[in-house]
């Protein structure tokens, strides 16, 4: 709290922000904003009855400005469309009953042009209400031609409805639009089957539509359907608006990163890219606190050179609740936002008469004022050593309806680098280039099950000039329609021989104390002789060129499991070696590290043993020993590298995420929330750099650092330190 105030302190002390703004103001708001906020109501979520006057009466436009003006927000998003209501004049959908005359919109644009405040129309397309009950023949119809309740045909004709509306509020001089909500469902049953899109379908592919989720050709093209039906309505509303006002920005709320699948109708890239900038979502609620970084990572990913942006949540379980998270827990979760280079927006829904919290406003304000303090050192080009391969095809056709068995894989991975402290970035196999793997030293293909021969090319020519490559699971082993094939695509360049895929998850591995140039896998913390749980896919090899290590071992099946009588959900113990666990195999300049079994799947799994995320970092480090930088801290401490090259400068922001111990729910046992951060953790952190450096130094005054020829060491006692090196 103290660091917070001192720094909110300095901010309103600075002399050089005021003509910083105004030079600033030349370039459109997303590019030069950190922190923002979003305000809407809350009562109408879940439909609102045109009786209940009281919902929204007090939302006030006038108020919402001051206050986020205050809170040192640098763009509003104010709350004009739901599904229920406009929120200002509109021609087209019914009024918010509880406004009277009054047109928030309006109110929002007078009051923040005192403040130069950019205000962006919160207007939502996908959630179905008033409108949609009134105008069936937009709605979305399943495979037996019954209407999905709720949800929107993007080839109805809405399109127009939604373009109308765009018109009225871009006549209010709005900064843009974030356009929330452009999933095509979230689950069963799936869409659309309806005449709008059978005869689009037709036309387009010269073959009929799929009588319902059939997973062959059809359902192939059915998927594309719906993905081009996504992006068409995106692309065509964007350019609708940009006809009207070319200045308005323009950004879509995204879908396309796990734990959304194909059921959406969206793709990482292709529903990234459609907008001036890329939003989402993250909250430990949905997406847990590693899905903080993970998540705009991903979207950094999809959108190559331009900002995203990360909307984070204000309540201490989601949107709507009316609660106000403590202000370390806030400043974990934005501080590592900006940390990994998003800019961020906080909801806030207001009380339900409209009325505004305002210890939610101090506590935003508080860490607002800290992060536009920090802005110097944020944004700078990340530093990733490992790169992690996201597959979408593997998605989509090997995760089919369990895509979650694929995202644990890549989520696994990404947690064993987290802990671990190595930096990492994303990989997308739709915009994935050559380029784009020469920037890492290392490449994981975490069961990365459905490969093209395109992507294998490319992982080929990356070893071959001297890339390495971690190859987990079942990776490149399914065909293009995700099923198990009689080869890996990745044989060749790995140096072994697919047999066949184990029918079992609670696999284990063992490694022996043999001398092997694979032995550090095994590291000084494993014993040499011990089976251990690897949890997830695994699949026996044997050696065609590569090196093998250990032993990847099935496990022992009870009679009665055998008999079918017993689910093996549950690990069992290990029985007998099947194959090799692990293989190493030199290609051109490169090197190829397969594992039979999965460190990634494990990582994640509820069977997290901390040997399976050992092994994964092992190879990292035999593959790449003399990394540019290491980073020894806790494994509740996430480490963030940027390099500002021209300044020669490198900033390692360390996150501390200091979550107490938590109590059992009264449902769904043992799915625990993680607590909120309520106080600073504190912590030693080492970092050994490959060279050495001109100077170190600490941002926080409460940190204690010694710094000696290529080593740093720091005892570090807040959520954010940037430990600054000149090099
Ligand atoms: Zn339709």
């Amino acid at each position: 709290m103290r660091a917070a105030l001192t720094l909110s302190l300095a901010l309103a002390g600075s002399v050089a922000f005021g003509p910083a703004l105004r030079a600033a103001a030349e370039t459109p708001w997303f590019e030069r904003s950190l922190v923002g906020m979003e305000v809407g109501p809350t009562g109408a979520q879940f439909g609102s009855d045109p009786t209940d006057t009281g919902y929204a009466a007090r939302f006030d436009g006038r108020d919402i400005v001051e206050r986020c003006a205050r809170a040192h927000c640098e763009y509003l998003v104010i709350w004009a469309r739901d599904g229920e209501y406009a929120y200002y004049d509109s021609r087209v959908v019914a009024k918010c009953p509880g406004l009277g005359s009054r047109d928030v919109l309006k109110e929002t644009v007078e009051a923040a042009a005192a403040h130069a405040l950019p205000v962006i129309a919160y207007c939502v397309v996908q959630q179905g209400g008033r409108y949609l009950e009134q105008h069936p023949e937009f709605a979305m119809r399943d495979a037996h031609g019954a209407v999905i309740p709720g949800r929107f045909c993007y080839n109805s004709g809405y399109l127009d409805v939604v373009k109308r509306l765009a018109t009225e509020m871009l006549a209010y001089g709005i900064a843009g639009f974030h356009i929330d909500m452009l999933d095509q469902g979230f689950g069963p049953p799936y869409g659309c089957f309806c005449a709008h899109c059978a005869k689009r379908f037709e036309s387009e592919y010269a073959a009929p539509m799929p009588k319902g989720v059939t997973w062959d050709d059809a359902w192939d093209r059915m998927l594309e359907f719906r993905a081009r039906t996504s992006a068409r309505f995106e692309r065509e509303l964007r350019d609708h608006i940009k006809a009207v006002d070319p200045r308005a920005s323009v950004d879509f709320n995204y879908h396309g990163n796990p734990p959304f699948s194909w059921e959406v109708g969206q793709l990482p890239v292709l529903h990234a890219v459609n907008g001036d900038f890329v939003t989402g979502e993250t909250g430990v609620w949905g997406f847990s606190a590693l899905g903080v970084g993970l998540n705009a990572e991903f979207y950094r990913a999809a959108t190559p050179g331009l900002p995203f942006q990360v909307a984070m949540q204000r309540g201490v379980r989601m949107y709507h609740d009316q609660t106000t998270r403590p202000l370390a827990d806030i400043r974990w979760e934005l501080l590592t936002l900006l940390a990994h280079g998003a800019f961020a927006t906080v909801v806030d829904k207001t009380g339900y008469d409209g009325r505004l919290d305002p210890v939610a406003y101090d506590r935003i304000g508080a860490a607002f004022a800290e992060a536009r303090a920090k802005r110097a050192h944020f944004g700078q080009a990340p530093v990733a050593e490992v790169g992690i391969w996201f597959g979408s095809r593997t998605r989509d056709w090997r995760g089919r309806e369990t895509p979650g068995e694929y995202f644990q894989c890549f989520q696994g991975a990404h947690k064993a680098l987290v802990y671990a402290h190595i930096p990492w970035a994303v990989i997308l196999d739709e915009n994935v280039t050559a380029e784009t793997l020469a920037r890492f030293r290392v490449v994981c293909l975490p069961n990365v099950a459905i490969l093209s021969e395109r992507e294998v090319a490319l992982l080929r020519a990356y070893v071959e000039k001297g890339g390495a490559l971690i190859v987990t699971g079942l990776s490149g082993c399914a065909d293009r329609m995700g099923n198990l094939q009689a080869h890996s695509a990745l044989e060749d360049l790995a140096g072994v021989r697919f047999e066949r895929a184990l029918d079992s998850l609670d696999n284990h591995v063992r490694f022996g104390a043999e001398e092997s140039p694979l032995a550090a896998v095994r590291g000084p913390a494993i014993p040499a002789g011990w089976p251990f749980l690897v949890k997830g896919p695994a699949a026996v090899m044997e050696a065609a060129g590569a090196a093998p290590y250990g032993e990847l071992m099935k496990p022992h099946r009870t009679v009665r499991q055998r008999q079918g009588k017993e689910g093996t959900e549950w690990p069992m113990s290990a029985d007998a070696p099947v194959g090799p666990a692990v293989f190493l195999n030199a290609a051109g300049k490169g090197k190829v590290l397969t594992f039979a079994c999965s460190p990634d799947y494990a990582a994640a799994s509820e069977h997290a043993v901390v040997e399976a995320r050992q092994i994964l970092v092992n190879a990292v480090r035999i593959l790449n020993p003399a990394p540019r930088i290491r980073i020894d801290a806790p494994a509740n401490v996430e480490a963030v590298v940027t390099d500002d090259a021209a300044a020669r400068t490198l900033r390692i922001h360390l996150l501390g995420y200091n979550s107490p111990p938590a109590a059992t729910p009264a449902r769904n046992r043992p799915f625990v929330l993680p607590s909120l951060i309520e106080d600073a953790p504190m912590y030693r952190a080492a970092i050994e750099l490959a060279h050495p450096f001109a100077r170190a130094s600490a941002l926080g005054a409460g940190t204690v650092l010694t710094a000696r020829e290529k080593r740093i060491e720091a005892v570090v006692s807040d959520v954010h330190e940037v430990i600054v090196v000149a090099y």
